[in-house]
């Protein structure tokens, strides 16, 4: 089996962005008069205007704030990665390069660093395509034309705009962006598992 290059996303695909923020903002909004809770399972779209409604109604700008929720130092200290892939990165890390690809605010790129550091250490390489907009994708996402390399991200934009040999969208859930892709789909970090570490067994 051979060596692959692996480029994975962090946001929404190892880290679970989504859960951070809603956490954040049940805290901070609890007290409106108009509040419900968050539920990361059903954040659709990257204003989250159909879970924290009420950033929606208060800001003129919602992207915008969220980009600033994204790039403070609560949202770091609430993230956790999804289910199974701290042990996952570990593993494919072994056998093949394992490289982050993440577009990022510089607020959000300068913490994001340091977390990778300190929470998955092992992984050496990180590419982050600066970002300040705030819709969440760089179109500026790195051409990957090595042989053999793997691209994963919950985003079909980004997959699109590579040129990485295997493509696999990140489907943890629905959401109102990640439906038109007809391409390869994983859904968990076992399915990653599964095709990338027992595919290199053999
Ligand atoms: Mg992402």
């Amino acid at each position: 089996m051979q060596k692959k290059v692996l480029y994975i996303d962090f946001d929404s695909t190892i880290a679970n962005a989504e859960k951070s923020i809603c956490k954040i903002y049940n805290e901070k909004y609890k007290d409106h008069e108009e509040f419900t809770e968050a539920k990361w399972r059903e954040v659709k779209d990257w204003t989250f205007k159909y879970t924290c409604t009420l950033i929606t109604k208060l800001y003129e700008n919602p992207s915008e704030k969220i980009a600033e929720l994204f790039g403070s130092d609560e949202f770091f200290n609430n993230l956790t990665l999804y289910m199974d892939a701290e042990r996952v990165l570990k593993k494919l890390n072994e056998v093949h390069d394992v490289i982050i690809c993440t577009s990022a605010t510089p607020a959000n790129a300068s913490r994001k660093v340091l977390w990778i550091e300190e929470n998955i250490p092992y992984i050496s390489e990180v590419i982050v395509v600066i970002n300040t907009g705030s819709n969440g994708v760089g179109k500026g996402r790195i051409h990957m034309i090595e042989n053999n390399s793997v691209f994963i991200d919950d985003h079909p934009e980004n997959l699109i705009s590579t040129k990485a040999k295997e493509k696999y969208l990140f489907k943890y859930k629905d959401t109102l962006f990640n439906q038109n892709w007809d391409g390869k789909v994983v859904s968990s970090w076992l399915e990653i598992e599964k095709i990338f570490c027992e595919e290199s067994e053999s």
